[in-house]
């Protein structure tokens, strides 16, 4: 059995290698570090997949994040909701600009944000809400935008762990996360569900004006060239991230599969297990498992998880400390779901490459701990 890792880019390389390093050598030959043809194809590429109008590259996720709330006009002030179970990026973006991440507490079977727990944040300051679609599954967006768009709102999508995942509107309407909202933000760290061999993010968007606004503000607020309207910031994605990922997007949908696959197999061997509570899947969204998170009921999850680790399973715990128990992000208010959630969740490897062998040796030696104990208690 190959060694089981919690994310396995190795392997995933070696099936695309041929691809991958011609599409590097294009760029390499050509020189076109910058701002090389393989960047505008990639936003074209990713734009269609997602059917949305306007894909605009940028440096990584955390700058999409901030470029999205720069380009709508955001005040130093301003309240921005977001969830308080989420990385931490959603909300340095948020601080750095001096706007004022409002955190409110999140669902305890989907992990995504409690629509009435939104609601009641909302005050007269408030101009914006980040729904994090966090671990491969969108966040109930319907109520969402209806919320926002009472309120007179912005929606911006961090889809940074979701990109591919699909939600279907009650009409039967269906769109890709971060095509929904005024404006998505995503990352293409490698790790994520499209991932390339370094930072990267993208930002998209229907609206036209919104998207020269980002274009712009990506680029040092340039209208023309050596023509600043606005300060802006330095956020590029370099020409060979582009044309990795480029031959990466066409195994975007072949990757959910897999992971979906993994997923289930993680699900059958774990349902109705009294130590096991297995990710909920909404009814409005597909799940494209950038994790597998399971809660631990009654469990001393660190005893688990170095069990694990002695048996060579990985496992990482996401996340551990609430974002308002953070110091540069102290908040008061009670979050009683997230931070019962930091004390029990436990991410298992979850990747595009895990065969059935490493998935029948991860949930029996699982299971084979609460066995364990069981007769120990005896
Ligand atoms: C990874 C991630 C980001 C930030 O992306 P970077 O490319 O690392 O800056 C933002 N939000 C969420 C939810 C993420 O998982």
């Amino acid at each position: 059995m190959n060694p089981i890792r919690m994310v396995d880019l190795v392997t995933q390389y070696e099936k695309i290698k041929p691809e991958i390093d011609t599409a590097i050598a294009g760029v390499i030959n050509s020189a076109t570090f910058i701002k090389g043809t393989e960047i505008q194809d990639f936003e074209r590429d990713l734009a269609a997949y997602l059917q949305v109008k306007h894909v605009i590259a940028c440096a990584n996720g955390t700058d999409a994040l901030q470029i999205a709330m720069m380009a709508l006009g955001l005040q130093p002030g301003d309240e921005v909701i977001t969830a308080c179970f989420t990385y931490v990026a959603t909300a340095e973006a948020i601080a750095l600009l001096k706007l004022k991440p409002v955190l409110v507490d999140v669902d305890p079977y989907t992990f995504n944000l409690d629509i009435e727990e939104v609601r009641k944040a909302i005050t007269s300051k408030t101009k914006a809400i980040v729904p994090v679609h966090l671990f491969g599954q969108c966040a109930d967006m319907e109520s969402l935008l209806k919320l926002a768009e009472e309120h007179h709102l912005f929606v911006i999508e961090d889809c940074a762990q979701t990109l591919g995942a699909e939600y279907t509107f009650s009409d039967g309407r269906k769109a890709k996360a971060g095509a929904m909202g005024t404006i998505g933000a995503t990352s293409f760290f490698p790790s994520k569900n499209l991932g390339c061999f370094g930072d990267g993010g993208a930002l998209m968007t229907n609206h036209d004006l919104l998207a020269t606004k980002i274009r712009s503000i990506a680029n040092h607020g340039q209208s023309k060239q050596y023509v600043h309207d606005e300060v802006g910031v330095n956020s590029r994605l370099d020409t060979i991230q582009a044309a990795i990922l480029n031959v990466k997007l066409k195994s975007l949908d072949g990757y959910g599969i897999s992971r979906n696959r993994a997923a289930k197999y993680y699900d059958v061997a774990f349902s109705n297990h009294q130590n096991i509570r297995i990710p909920a899947r909404s009814s409005f969204s597909t799940h494209v498992f950038h994790q597998y998170t399971i809660q631990l009921i009654d469990t001393h999850r660190e005893e688990l998880k170095a069990y694990l680790e002695s048996e060579g399973i990985p496992s990482m715990i996401y996340y551990p400390i609430p974002l308002h128990q953070q110091k540069a992000y102290c908040q008061e208010g009670s979050y009683p779901v997230t931070k019962a959630l930091c004390h029990c969740v436990l991410s298992l490897p979850m990747h595009t490459e895990l065969e059935e062998e490493q998935l029948n040796y991860i949930t029996n030696k699982i299971l084979g701990f609460f066995e364990n104990k069981i007769n120990s208690n005896k």
